[in-house]
């Protein structure tokens, strides 16, 4: 097993079921490009053992995934040239320019990953305690099954923080439907976990305490199942949704995202990809909480 910087390996059950954690807890597990490509590595990992039947993917600390690492040292190190240059940063599309180099970059490390791990072959399970915010719902939403805490909640900020129509995987009408996605991504507000059970984007909501244990318990169940029905199932469905469009809106939507950044790049004098306050957004450093949606009030 390769060290891992920013994710941890969990072997469990003679190595029937493998945890995967995001491991950046005094970041809120935000999503830099290491971890992404330890992510990657992992999963991989996981698939090519045939001994594995289920993989759970969670985050350690008290929140789940915040997103893309907008702004930690780590990240702005690893994309600036010099000692800490990640390498992933001179390839893929890292030495091109504009809207190219964005586009390309962003194809390898935001969606093309998510949607191969979304393929995995092997069931997934997400285990989700906390709030999970924008990219963290790409992760979760590539996982075949989602299981969360009590406490969990879910939102896409970047519309109202980065003028952004969404993350790149744009699988949001697919899972909050497609009204209730306008809603969310034009409020920023997050739906708490009975209403992700509702939706049923959630299959079980644990005490907040429960969930790692719980978690385990679930996936023992699904590790039973033997391998080549779940497997068959998993693409039954994900066949069936790729069949109604779910691929090709996947790829149109991914589109639509990199014309929303290149607009804010001719926008603004730094190019920056995103909106900023002078065009009525309010900064992501200094938004206030994300609120739950509620039912009675605007
Ligand atoms: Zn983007």
């Amino acid at each position: 097993m390769p060290d891992n910087r920013f994710v941890s390996v969990e072997s469990l059950d003679d190595g029937r079921i493998v945890r995967i954690r995001l491991n950046r807890p005094e970041a809120r597990n935000a999503q830099n490009r290491g971890l992404l490509v330890e992510l990657d590595a992992a999963l991989s990992a996981a698939e090519e053992d045939d001994a594995v039947r289920v993989v759970i993917l969670g985050g350690a600390g008290p929140m789940f995934s915040s997103g893309h690492d907008m702004g930690s040292s780590i990240a702005v190190n690893e994309r600036t040239p010099g000692p800490d240059q990640h390498p992933t940063y001179r390839i893929n599309g890292g030495t091109r320019a504009g809207a190219e180099r964005q586009m390309i970059q962003e194809w390898h490390y935001f969606f093309q990953n998510t949607r191969r791990w979304r393929n995995l072959r092997k069931i997934t399970i997400a285990e989700v305690q906390g709030d999970v915010y924008a990219a963290g719902l790409m992760l979760i939403w590539s996982c075949d099954l989602i299981v969360c805490a009590e406490n969990a909640r879910f939102a896409d900020v970047v519309g109202t923080r980065l003028g952004m129509c969404g993350v790149e995987y744009f699988a949001h009408p697919w899972e909050f439907g497609p009204r209730k996605t306008k809603e969310l991504m034009l409020t920023g507000d997050a739906i708490d976990a009975h209403s992700a059970f509702s939706l049923g984007m959630v299959s079980r909501v644990f005490p907040t305490d429960d969930l790692p244990d719980r978690t385990v318990d679930f996936a023992r169940r699904i590790a039973s199942v033997p391998t080549m029905t779940a497997l068959l199932v998993k693409e039954a469905v994900n066949q069936s949704v790729d069949e109604m469009g779910f691929y090709n809106a996947l790829n149109s939507c991914f589109t639509l995202h990199q014309l929303n950044h290149a607009h804010w790049a001719q926008i603004n004098d730094d190019k920056l990809p995103v909106a900023k306050e002078d065009a009525g957004i309010v900064s992501w450093r200094s938004a206030p909480a994300v609120a739950t949606a509620p039912k009675d009030r605007a």
